[in-house]
């Protein structure tokens, strides 16, 4: 049956902030109702930053996936991918290499309506909307069947996702489920907010009261989801410290010590 718009927005409850639109409205994007930027609001009141925040996570995932390109990574599976925005993965991935297939999993019905626009031209990149908590049914999906070729290296991206799974839905297990089912020589690369200041405190409690979700880990939390796995340097460290384009500031601002990320390689 043929998908119409209808389908798409009477799946969109505008009535709770959604996790895709709020991260839209710090994007400065359109895709967003009163009720996500009202939550954006509150999270400025206690993190004026977080704008730059979004921006530092768009960074790392630009620099990410060009450096997993670099490593010869043709294949991603970007889990919680959010809304279409500017330089998405497969912009980065298959500007650096053409032949780059990106499977976007989010389970935001907002994320489909217009990744399929998006994509609809691009026939090595599809949009998947399923819950990423469920991974057996994710890696047996058709389209993930079709453009990514489990025998050979991937790029498992959890970028700006982990920390809205609470620790009773196993994020470990999850993310061990993912890289269980790709071979040797696949990454995992993955960004998070982390429990460091009273900043983050006071945000994570926003988060958790606004949104239902949110759990900031500290840094050696975020350092075990990559037990089993060789860290690459620079480590699991601020976002702007990860294997910067530029010079850093020596010093850095809340915000920019408010989510920490890195990427490992499976041997
Ligand atoms: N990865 C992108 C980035 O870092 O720029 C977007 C991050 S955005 C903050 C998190 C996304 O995860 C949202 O689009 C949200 O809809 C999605 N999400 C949250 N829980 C999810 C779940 N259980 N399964 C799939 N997607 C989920």
């Amino acid at each position: 049956m043929a998908e119409t718009p209808n389908q798409w927005t009477s799946a969109i409850d505008t009535t709770r902030p959604s996790i895709a639109r709020a991260y839209d409205v710090v994007l400065n994007g359109k895709d967003n109702f009163e009720v996500d930027r009202a939550f954006v609001a509150e999270i400025v009141k206690v993190v004026p930053e977080i704008y730059d925040v979004a921006t530092y996570n768009r960074q790392i995932l630009g620099r990410g996936v060009r450096f997993l390109v670099d490593q010869g990574v043709t294949q991603f599976i970007d889990l919680g991918s959010g809304l279409p925005t500017v330089e998405n993965t497969h912009h980065v991935a298959q500007r650096a290499n053409p032949e780059s297939r990106v499977v976007y999993v989010d389970n935001d019905p907002m994320v489909l309506a217009h990744g399929r626009a998006l994509l609809a031209e691009n026939d090595r990149t599809a949009v998947v909307t399923s819950d990423l908590r469920d991974p057996k049914s994710i890696l047996a999906d058709k389209d993930v069947r079709r453009l990514i070729d489990l025998d050979r290296p991937v790029g498992v991206m959890l970028v700006g996702i982990l920390h809205h799974l609470h620790d009773d839905e196993d994020p470990r297990g999850i993310v061990e489920a993912y890289m269980d089912a790709v071979p040797s020589g696949s990454y995992l690369f993955i960004t998070h907010f982390c429990a460091s200041s009273d900043d983050s405190r006071e945000a994570e409690k926003k988060f958790l009261a606004l949104l239902g979700t949110g759990r900031f880990r500290t840094v050696a939390e975020i350092t075990g989801f990559f037990d089993g796995f060789e860290l690459l340097e620079p480590g699991v460290v601020p976002l702007p410290l990860w294997r910067p384009d530029g010079p850093v500031p020596s010093e850095l601002t809340v915000g920019q010590r408010l989510m920490y990320g890195g990427i490992a390689y499976k041997r």
